[in-house]
């Protein structure tokens, strides 16, 4: 089982949680519910006709609670590397084998640590979220600042966890589930 701090509780971070918590392993959100989505109207979240940004959030933060992720009512205010990643907040530090990052609009943890950037100044990702540092993930708004929709910060978190779900089990993983026989 491998430990994941996730920076971030918008959809980007809570996604990537409900993936790594539903497959065993251990996801840690860190954010106070201060998301822009408390600011959205969805009409644009395939498969959910309409709905207010808190009541999304308000689902989102139960299903992946149901899954055995833990959120954490703090602000992380450092982040260092050594051989696990150290995750300071104001109650003390917690160390993960992983790092997911998805602060939204003014990622300040990601900018701390000197990742790459493109020309226009956001943080260099692959397609599965991947930031020029091992183990790190810049996922969502952090990493497409100027395009940002809470269903492509969703399925941000998706790829960056299946990227982890991938390294952990040595093989490409897919989570597809089947309706029960009956
Ligand atoms: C007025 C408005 C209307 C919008 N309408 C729509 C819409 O109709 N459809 C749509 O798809 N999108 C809409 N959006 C955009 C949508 O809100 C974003 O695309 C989405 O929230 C991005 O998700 P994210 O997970 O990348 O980042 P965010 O949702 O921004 O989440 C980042 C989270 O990380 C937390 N955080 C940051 N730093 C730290 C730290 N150091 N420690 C702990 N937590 C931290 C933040 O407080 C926040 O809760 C709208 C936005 C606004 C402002």
């Amino acid at each position: 089982m491998a430990s994941i701090g996730i920076i971030g509780d918008g959809p980007g971070g809570l996604s990537a949680a409900l993936f790594l918590a539903k497959n065993g392993h251990q996801a840690t959100v860190y954010g106070q519910d201060k998301t822009a989505m408390h600011f959205a109207y969805l009409h644009n979240y395939l498969g959910i006709p309409e709905i207010t940004g808190t009541e999304f959030q308000k689902v989102a933060r139960d299903q992946v609670i149901s899954f055995g992720a833990v959120i954490v009512d703090e602000e992380v205010t450092a982040v260092s590397i050594g051989d696990a990643f150290a995750v300071s907040t104001a109650s003390g530090e917690a160390t993960f084998d992983y790092l997911i990052l998805t602060e939204g609009k003014n990622p300040v943890v990601a900018r701390s640590l000197n990742l790459e950037v493109d020309e226009s100044g956001a943080i260099e990702v692959d397609r599965d979220s991947r930031s020029s540092m091992d183990r790190v993930y810049v996922v969502g708004r952090s990493a497409r600042p100027e395009r940002s929709q809470a269903i492509i910060s969703a399925g941000a978190g998706a790829a960056a966890a299946l990227d982890i779900l991938a390294s952990e089990a040595g093989k490409n993983v897919t989570d597809w589930d089947s309706p029960p026989a009956d």
